[in-house]
């Protein structure tokens, strides 16, 4: 079937499309404003606990996969995705504005992730494998125990407007889940519902070509906090992947909490990302810092949850020539489409509430009312505006960021009054480091990735990457949702003890038939 014909606007439940309800709504062309025509209809709260009713069936066969055999899958999801072309492009673009060179890096971006989760799980390194022989000379005798890392079970997967396929229906959370050997039941972002729906199919497809059961992967559409309750409070669900706003993040926190049987939701949610820019760095580099930071404010018209939102310079006059770089640079950027009228709408309230205190000034108005395109707001604050109004130190989701000009020697004030932070970017030079060196504990309490000489936009998929942070970037500091150690959130040890062979999994047997990587008293086996 041609790509196109895929997009029918319906719910998936174990690769079987489901229109039972009786709402439906339309996505919009984020260029025009002009809505789509293709109806998707909203699941209801029956075919929600169909899908988790199906994901947990399917879940049942696919838990006992290997590595090699999901691995498999996971390369076949790949191509998958390529095989849709650009159709899949052009569906996003319409969604979404984001332009077909952005696209097409998401794209390759989340193929590559699918194909890193493959090595991984099919390495066997994730499963963390111990094995501590019995021990009868230790006092207590020590029996032998054996530990590894099995799925949670079926996870929910809710993805975030500004990522379609890298934060979506094939993004990290669904890979990491697969990987882990759990399936997934995806609320769609209604932002972006016949993007979700192809990419839905591209997976069923994959899951078809390998053998695995249709009902690993399952679609929800749904516009309202409805269905994603409903997907939340399901009984088969066992964790929920969310990347999006905080208050989102926030609501399903609390309402998996109070589940009969509480599940964990691990939320990604917003940040700030502020950047101090010493005295140093800008006597030395002023101007091309003030260049380089256009380039990151303006990626994705501002609408990462990495842009920079807050940007710390000192006095001064290198200060003042920096911030006019950088009000000059910005002016002439080409303004683009936001993802839709949601976040311009919020966008715009938060600024005017911001530029109510008539200590902020307005050093480039990016006119977020009056055209489906938006150039960058730039305002400047004085330091101690910045420590008295809490709505400067809030997200400005959108292409929008602040100046604060500060004293020298404020670099502690300045960290003690951020919540928790996805990034925390340094520009500095190699002569700040003394005083630097002292405000590290900070920073680590402060941030999850800290960025040195660098910006925060763009977020490499590797597997020392850490994309989280404290509340309220994240819900979950532990964890990350980009990089192969996100499979961790999705993953939950069992240790056995005195158990023979027989009934051992493989992994953990002393012949290793799998040829997992295995610590065996106290030593590596690999
Ligand atoms: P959002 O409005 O929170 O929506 C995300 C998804 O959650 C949607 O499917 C939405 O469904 C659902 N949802 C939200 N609140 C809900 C509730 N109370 N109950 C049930 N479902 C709910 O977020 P967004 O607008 O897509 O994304 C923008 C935000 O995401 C920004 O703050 C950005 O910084 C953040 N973000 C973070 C990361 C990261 O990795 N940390 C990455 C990208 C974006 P409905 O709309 O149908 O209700």
């Amino acid at each position: 079937m041609p790509s196109q014909d895929l997009i029918a606007g319906a719910n998936l439940i174990a690769g079987v499309s489901s229109q039972h309800g009786a709402g439906t709504f339309q996505a919009t062309d984020a260029s025009t404003g002009e809505k789509l025509p293709t109806r998707f209809r909203e699941a209801t709260v029956n075919e929600v606990q169909r899908a988790a009713r199906a994901a947990h069936e399917a879940y049942q066969g696919y838990r006992t996969w290997t590595g090699a055999q999901i691995g498999t899958l996971l390369r076949a999801i790949s191509e998958e995705l390529v095989q849709l072309g650009d159709v899949l492009i052009d569906t996003a673009r319409r969604e979404t504005g984001l332009t077909d060179q952005r696209l097409l890096g998401e794209r390759a971006r989340t193929c590559a992730q699918f194909e890193m989760f493959a090595e991984l799980v099919e390495s066997g390194e994730h499963l963390d494998v111990i094995i501590d022989h019995a021990d009868n000379s230790t006092t207590p005798p020590r029996p032998d125990l054996r530990r590894m890392k099995v799925p949670v079970g079926p996870v929910a997967v809710f993805g975030a407007a500004n990522f379609p396929l890298a934060f979506s229906v094939p993004g990290g959370d669904t890979a990491s889940a697969l990987a882990a050997g759990c399936s997934v039941v995806i609320k769609a972002h209604p932002y972006h519902p016949a993007t979700s729906e192809l990419c839905a199919h591209a997976l069923l497809r994959a899951a078809d070509r390998v053998g695995a059961p249709a009902g690993i992967v399952n679609l929800v559409q749904g516009r309202g906090i409805e269905v994603g309750q409903a997907l939340v409070l399901a009984d088969e669900i066992r964790s929920v992947g969310f990347t999006g706003s905080a208050h989102g993040g926030r609501a399903l926190h609390d309402l998996a909490a109070g589940r009969e049987h509480p599940i964990p939701v691990h939320a990604e949610m917003g940040s700030i990302n502020p950047v101090l820019v010493t005295p140093r760095a800008l006597v030395q580099r002023g101007k091309e810092i003030a260049s380089e930071l256009v380039g990151s404010l303006t990626m994705g018209v501002g609408q990462f949850c990495t842009s920079p939102g807050l940007i710390f310079a000192p006095h001064g006059d290198h200060g003042d020539r920096f911030v006019e770089s950088l009000t000059a640079e910005l002016s002439v950027a080409t303004p683009g489409p936001l993802l839709n009228q949601g976040v311009r709408d919020a966008l715009a309230a938060q600024l005017r509430e911001t530029t109510k205190d008539s200590r902020v000034q307005v050093l480039l108005d990016g006119d977020t009312t009056t055209s489906t395109y938006c150039g960058h707001t730039l305002l400047s604050v004085d330091f101690e505006t910045y420590i008295s109004n809490e709505t400067i130190r809030q997200e400005h989701f959108g292409p929008a960021s602040i100046v604060v000009r500060c004293p020298e020697g404020s670099w502690e004030r300045v960290i003690d009054q951020l919540d928790g932070q996805l990034t925390l970017t340094l520009q500095a030079e190699v002569d700040d480091a003394p005083e630097l060196r002292g405000l590290l504990h900070r920073l680590e309490e402060t941030a999850g990735r800290i960025i040195f000489n660098a910006f925060p936009t763009g977020v490499a998929v590797t597997a020392a990457q850490h994309h989280g942070g404290p509340h309220p970037a994240t819900n979950e500091p532990r964890f990350t949702s980009v990089g192969t150690t996100a499979i961790e959130r999705f993953l939950r040890p069992v240790a056995f003890q005195n158990v023979p062979d027989a009934l051992l999994p493989d992994q953990l047997l002393d012949a290793n038939p799998l040829r997992v990587p295995q610590r065996v008293d106290g030593a590596r086996r690999d």
